[in-house]
C-alpha cells in the first residue's frame, strides 16, 4: 500500500523551494548554469557577514556545545529587549523573548500554540508563504486580505475589516513586506491597530527586514502603537546581518500579556519540546544588535543593495506591459504583467517556460498567495551585471509572448 503524507499537509505549499526550484535543479544536473532569483539568501551572492559576528561565534564555539535555556541565552534576550526599547516599545522583559532556529521555526510555533481547527488568521495577499503554510499546518484557516498595488501595496483596511468573522483570532502583517517591498507608514499601522482593537485580535508582526530600508523610509514597530493589545513581533539575523545559515531569529511577546497567560504557556511548552535553538549563533545576537550596523552601507545610494534595486526596478519598468512599484524596503520586486499584453493563465507554467528558455529562475505570484496569475517575484541580490543579464533575458522572453 502506498505510504501517504499526512492530510495536514494537503493544502500546505511553499513554492519558493517548490516545483520551480526542482525544475531548475534538474537543469543544473544536466550541466546548465541557472541564474537563481528565487530565494532571499544574501551569502551566495557575495554578501559578507559582519566580521565581529563571525569572530563571536568562532570564539564562543567551545561554550556552545550544551543545550541552553529553551527560550535562549540571557545576554542575547537582554540585547533584544534593549533593541525594542530603543524602538519605543516599553514594558517588555527578558522573559518575553523566545530565540528560535530562525523566524521560520517561531512562526510555526506561534501558530501551533494558538490555533484550533477552524480558527481563522488574517494574512496579507501577497504574503511570505510560510505564514499561510504555518496556519494551515496548525489546523487553522488562512484568510487573505488584499494589499493594494495602486496604493504602494499598503494593506486594504476595508478588506481586512470585511473579512473578520467570529472565528478570527489574529492578523498578520509583514512590514517591510516580502514580496512587495512596501514599508507601512504610521497611519496605516494605526488603522490596523484600530481594527485589531475593535475585534479583539492578536497582532503578529513579521519585521525581519526592519533595517533594510531605502530612500526616506522609516520603520515603525506596530507593537509600539498597540501596548493594550497582544502583539507578537518577529525578527532575526538572517537578512540584516547576512547569516541566514546560522538559523537565528526571535519572537517578542508584548502588550496585554495578562490576557494571554494560557497562550504563553503553550509557547513555553513548544519551546521546551524542541529543547533550545542553535546555541552558537545566539552568541552573535548581542554583538549584532549594538553599535555600527554594516547594513546601512548597503542600503544608501552607492551601496550594493540600493544600486541593485535601482537597476532592477528601472529595467523591469522599461519592458513593455510590465509595471513595478518601487520597493521601499527588503530584497524583492513584485512586478505586474499587464494581462492585456501577456494573457497568462498558469503563472507556474510561465515561470517554468522562462526557466527552460532562458535559464533564469523566478517565482510565480500565486506562490505568494496572490489571487491572480499576473505577478512574479524577483530577488535583487545578484550583482548589477548578473541582474542586467537576467532581466535582459526576461525582456527577450516576454517579447515572444506579447499579444500587442
Ligand atoms: N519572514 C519573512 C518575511 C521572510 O522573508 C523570511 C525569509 O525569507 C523569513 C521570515 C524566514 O527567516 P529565517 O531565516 O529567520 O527563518
Amino acid at each position: 500500500m502506498e505510504i501517504k503524507k499526512s492530510s495536514k499537509l494537503l493544502n500546505v505549499c511553499y513554492d519558493i523551494r517548490g516545483p520551480v526550484l526542482k525544475a531548475a535543479n534538474a537543469m543544473e544536473e544536466l550541466g546548465h548554469r541557472i541564474i537563481k532569483l528565487n530565494i532571499g539568501n544574501p551569502a551566495p551572492f557575495g554578501f559578507e557577514a559582519p566580521q565581529e559576528i563571525l569572530a563571536d561565534v568562532i570564539a564562543n564555539l567551545p561554550n556552545a556545545v550544551g543545550y541552553c535555556d529553551s527560550k535562549g541565552l540571557f545576554a542575547a534576550r537582554k540585547a533584544i529587549v534593549q533593541y525594542y526599547q530603543q524602538k519605543g516599545l516599553f514594558g517588555v522583559e527578558v522573559g518575553d523573548v523566545y530565540v528560535g532556529n530562525g523566524v521560520s521555526e517561531l512562526i510555526v510555533m506561534a501558530m501551533q500554540a494558538l490555533l484550533n481547527n477552524g480558527d481563522e488568521m488574517l494574512i496579507p495577499a501577497p504574503d511570505y508563504p510560510l505564514w499561510t503554510a504555518a496556519v494551515t499546518l496548525s489546523g487553522g484557516t488562512p484568510v487573505h486580505y488584499l494589499c493594494d498595488e495602486g496604493n504602494n501595496w499598503y494593506p486594504d483596511l476595508a478588506d481586512i475589516e470585511a473579512k473578520i468573522t467570529p472565528n478570527t483570532r489574529g492578523i498578520v502583517i509583514i512590514n517591510p513586506n516580502n514580496p512587495t517591498g512596501a514599508v507601512y507608514p504610521k497611519p496605516v499601522l494605526e488603522g490596523i491597530v484600530a481594527i485589531a482593537r475593535r475585534h479583539n485580535l492578536i497582532i503578529f508582526a513579521d519585521e525581519i527586514y526592519d533595517k533594510i530600508l531605502y530612500d526616506e523610509a522609516q520603520h515603525t514597530s506596530i507593537a509600539t502603537l498597540a501596548e493594550d493589545l497582544l502583539c507578537i513581533t518577529f525578527n532575526g539575523l538572517s537578512k540584516s546581518y547576512r547569516v541566514a545559515g546560522f538559523r537565528s531569529g526571535w519572537l517578542m511577546v508584548s502588550g496585554n500579556k495578562k490576557r494571554a497567560t494560557d497562550y504563553i504557556e503553550g509557547l513555553d511548552m513548544l519551546a521546551s519540546m524542541r529543547l533550545c535553538a542553535n546555541v552558537q549563533a545566539q552568541f552573535a545576537i548581542q554583538t549584532a544588535l549594538g553599535g555600527y550596523q554594516s547594513i546601512n552601507d548597503l542600503i544608501r545610494p552607492g551601496g550594493r543593495l540600493y544600486e541593485q534595486r535601482e537597476l532592477a526596478w528601472r529595467m523591469l519598468n522599461d519592458i513593455p506591459g510590465v509595471s513595478c512599484t518601487k520597493p521601499e524596503g527588503a530584497l524583492y520586486l513584485f512586478p505586474r504583467l499587464d494581462p492585456a499584453v501577456y494573457p497568462i493563465e498558469d503563472d507556474q507554467q510561465f515561470i517554468l517556460d522562462f526557466l527552460q528558455a532562458e535559464k533564469v529562475l523566478l517565482v510565480q505570484g500565486t506562490g505568494f498567495n496572490w489571487p491572480h496569475t499576473d505577478h512574479f517575484r524577483v530577488v535583487f541580490l545578484p550583482h548589477t551585471d548578473e541582474l542586467r543579464e537576467a532581466i535582459s533575458r526576461l525582456s527577450r522572453f516576454l517579447a515572444t509572448l506579447r499579444t500587442k
